[in-house]
C-alpha cells in the first residue's frame, strides 16, 4: 500500500475507471478521425497531464506526420526528433526536464516541456502505425504506471486502426473483384473481334481510372504489332515493328512498364501523339497472354486520372489481362473459322455450278448417240450382223446407265438449290413397288439374287409425289442389288402400320415430335428395302446419308457409284415430311425403311 494511504487508493480507482471508460469508447469508435481525436483528448486526462500529440506513420515516404487542429501539418522523417526515434525503435521514451534538450522544432514543439512521455502505436504484428505523446505531467515525472497505461491505450488504438485498415482494403478488393467480374462478363459475351477490342479498351480505362487504353496484338506473319485506335467516329490502324516502342519492349521482354512522365522517358515515341494530337503523361503497359501463357499482345493504358499508376493498378490490369487475352484469342479463332466457312461456302457454290454445267454438257450428246443406235438397231442403216447387234445392245445399256447417273446429278443439283417442289397426289404404293421390282428383276436375275416382294393386300393410297418416290425406291434397290453378293436375297416389303406403333421404342417415329403427336392416330405405309449383303459398319452409319460419302471411297473400291444416292433418298423422303431409318450389321445385311402417311 502506498504511503499516502486511503486517499491514494481512492484516486487510483477513479483513474482506472476513467482509463476503462476511454478504452470502451475507443473500441466502440467506427471512424478513424474520431478515434484519433478521442485518444488525443483523453490520454492527458487519464495520465493527469496537460496536453497530447499524435503522429502517424506514412510508410511509403518514411515519414511521421500530424495534423493538429490548431495549426499546419508537421512532417519529419522517421528516426528524427523524439517521436521519430520512438517510431524507429518501437520503444517507449519517458523524458523529464534534464533529459530534454533542444532542438525540438523537428516535431513542431515551440517550447521545452518539463516532462514528455512517448509511446508507439503498434499493431498486432508489432508494426508501428504512429506515436502518441503526453506532455507536462501535473505533478512530478511520468511514472511506470503512466507508461503502462499509455502503452495499453496506444496498442488498443493501433488494433482498432488496423481493423479499420483491413476493413477498408477488404472493401476495396471486393469492389475490384466485382468490377472485374462485370467486365469479364461483358467481354465474354462478345465474339466480334473489333467490338471486343473496343470493349476491352474501355473496360481497362474504367477499371484503372485512366483516360484511354490501347490493345496491341501480335501479327506473327508480319512480325508486327497492330492496333486500332479511335479517332472521333473513325478508327485508325497503327502498326509497329515487334521490337519498337514501349509496347514492343513489353511483348518482347514479357515485363510490365510503368512510366510516370512519358516525355522524360527515352523509350516513349512522341510520333503517335503528334499524329493524333493527344498528350501522353503516364503509361502503364503490360503483356497480354492466352490460356497457355503465351504473349499475344500488350495493354497500354494512358493518363491515370489524378496521379500515376500504382502497384495495385498493375495487379488489377494483370487480372483483367488474362481474361481479356482468352476472350481475344477465342474471338480471333472464331474469326478464322468464319473466314474458313465463307471460303468453304464459296467452294461449295463453285462445285454446284460446275456440277450443273457438266451434267447438262454430258446429257446433250447422249440424245444423238441413242438416235443413231436406235436407227441402226432397227435396220435403218442397213442389215446388221449378230455381233454388231449385240454390240449395239451393250451400247444401249451403257447409255441408259449414263443417263441415270446424269439424271441423279441433275436432280441433286436441283435439290441443292432449294427444297423440291413435290407434285403430291394419291399414289398406290403396291403398284409403284411392283413397277420398280419389275425394272430391277432382270438385273437381280443376272446377278443371281432372289428379289422377293412382300406387299400387304389392299394397301391404301399414300399422299406422295410418284416420280420422286419412285426415284428414292430405285436408288435404294440399286444399292441393295449392288451391295449384295450372288446367292443373296433382296426383300421389298410394304405394310400398313398405325401411328401409335411408330414411337413405341423411342428410336423410331417421324422426325418432328409435333408431327408424331399430331399423326399418332393416323395410318402409315411402311416401305422396307432389305438385303442380305455386305452390311455397313456401325461407325459409318451416321455418315452414309451425307453427300458424296461412301464407306469405301478408295480408288480400288469394288462397287461403283457417286455417293449421292442416299443423300437424294434422304432429301426426297424428308420433303415428304418423313424420315429414312437404317439398320445394318456387317456381313449380314442392311434394311432401309421409311413411312408415308395414308
Ligand atoms: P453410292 O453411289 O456409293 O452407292 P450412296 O449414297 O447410295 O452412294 O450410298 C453411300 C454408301 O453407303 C455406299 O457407298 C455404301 O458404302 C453404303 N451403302 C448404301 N447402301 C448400302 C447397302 N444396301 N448395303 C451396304 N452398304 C450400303
Amino acid at each position: 500500500m502506498d504511503a499516502k494511504g486511503p486517499f491514494r487508493a481512492e484516486e487510483s480507482r477513479s483513474r482506472l475507471s476513467a482509463f476503462l471508460e476511454v478504452l470502451r469508447a475507443m473500441m466502440a469508435e467506427t471512424e478513424l478521425d474520431r478515434l484519433l481525436g478521442l485518444l488525443a483528448r483523453e490520454a492527458p486526462e487519464v495520465l493527469e497531464a496537460e496536453e497530447s500529440r499524435l503522429f502517424l506513420v506514412e510508410r511509403e515516404k518514411g515519414e511521421l506526420y500530424s495534423q493538429p487542429p490548431w495549426g499546419p501539418e508537421v512532417r519529419f522523417p522517421i528516426g528524427q526528433g523524439i517521436a521519430g526515434q520512438v517510431a524507429a525503435s518501437g520503444q517507449i521514451l519517458n523524458l523529464a526536464e534534464g533529459d530534454l534538450r533542444p532542438p525540438l522544432e523537428v516535431e513542431g514543439l515551440e517550447s521545452l516541456p518539463k516532462t514528455l512521455l512517448s509511446v508507439p502505436l503498434k499493431d498486432r504484428r508489432g508494426e508501428v502505425l504512429g506515436v502518441l505523446q503526453v506532455l507536462e505531467k501535473r505533478e512530478g515525472p511520468f511514472s511506470r504506471e503512466d507508461e503502462r497505461l499509455l502503452s495499453i491505450l496506444a496498442s488498443q488504438a493501433a488494433i482498432v486502426m488496423e481493423n479499420f485498415q483491413l476493413d477498408r482494403s477488404l472493401r476495396a478488393s471486393l469492389e475490384r473483384v466485382s468490377k472485374l467480374l462485370a467486365v469479364s462478363r461483358a467481354i465474354n459475351a462478345e465474339m466480334d473481334l473489333d467490338s471486343l477490342l473496343a470493349i476491352i479498351a474501355e473496360s481497362a480505362s474504367a477499371l484503372l481510372r485512366a483516360d484511354r487504353s490501347t490493345i496491341f496484338l501480335i501479327d506473327r506473319t508480319r512480325g508486327e504489332l497492330w492496333s486500332r485506335i479511335a479517332l472521333g467516329l473513325d478508327s485508325q490502324e497503327i502498326r509497329l515493328k515487334m521490337d519498337q516502342g514501349i509496347a514492343g519492349e513489353v511483348v518482347s521482354s514479357g515485363r510490365t512498364i510503368n512510366i510516370q512522365d512519358a516525355y522524360r522517358d527515352p523509350r516513349f515515341n512522341r510520333e503517335v501523339d503528334q499524329r493524333t494530337g493527344y498528350r501522353t503523361q503516364t503509361i502503364l503497359c503490360m503483356p497480354m497472354r492466352n490460356k497457355r501463357g503465351e504473349i499475344i499482345g500488350a495493354f497500354q493504358v494512358l493518363n491515370k486520372k489524378g496521379g500515376t499508376f500504382t502497384k495495385e493498378d498493375e495487379g488489377l490490369l494483370d487480372a483483367f489481362s488474362s481474361q481479356a487475352g482468352i476472350a481475344l484469342e477465342n474471338a480471333q479463332l472464331f474469326e478464322e473459322v468464319k473466314k474458313a466457312y465463307a471460303e468453304l461456302k464459296e467452294l461449295d457454290q463453285m462445285k454446284s455450278n460446275f456440277l450443273a454445267a457438266i451434267s447438262h454438257e454430258l446429257r446433250t450428246p447422249l440424245t444423238p448417240i441413242m438416235g443413231y443406235v436406235e436407227t441402226m438397231l432397227s435396220g435403218g442403216m442397213g442389215p446388221l450382223s449378230l455381233g454388231q447387234q449385240r454390240g449395239l445392245e451393250v451400247v444401249t445399256k451403257c447409255v441408259e446407265r449414263l443417263k441415270v447417273l446424269i439424271e441423279d446429278l441433275l436432280t441433286f443439283v436441283h435439290m441443292e438449290r432449294g427444297a423440291i417442289d413435290l407434285q403430291r397426289q394419291g399414289v398406290d404404293p403396291s403398284r409403284l413397288i411392283r413397277k420398280w421390282a419389275e425394272v430391277f428383276s432382270v438385273r437381280a436375275r443376272e446377278k443371281g439374287l432372289d428379289l422377293k416382294l412382300e406387299i400387304h393386300p389392299d394397301l391404301p393410297e399414300v399422299w406422295a409425289d410418284e416420280k420422286e418416290l419412285g426415284k428414292a425406291l430405285s436408288l435404294l434397290l440399286d444399292n441393295a442389288l449392288k451391295f449384295t453378293p450372288t446367292g443373296g436375297q433382296v426383300r421389298l416389303a410394304a405394310h400398313l402400320v398405325h401411328g401409335s406403333q411408330l414411337t413405341v421404342d423411342g428410336k423410331e417415329g417421324l422426325r418432328e415430335p409435333s408431327t408424331v403427336n399430331r399423326e399418332l392416330h393416323r395410318d402409315f405405309v411402311e416401305i422396307l428395302v432389305q438385303d442380305t449383303g455386305i452390311g455397313i459398319p456401325a461407325t459409318e452409319l451416321p455418315r452414309i446419308f451425307d453427300r458424296f460419302y461412301q464407306v469405301d471411297s478408295s480408288p480400288t473400291r469394288k462397287f461403283g457409284g457417286t455417293g449421292l444416292g442416299l443423300a437424294l433418298v434422304k432429301q426426297i423422303i424428308e420433303a415428304h415430311g418423313s424420315q429414312v431409318f437404317v439398320e445394318s450389321e456387317e456381313g449380314k445385311g442392311t434394311t432401309f425403311r421409311f413411312y408415308l402417311p395414308v
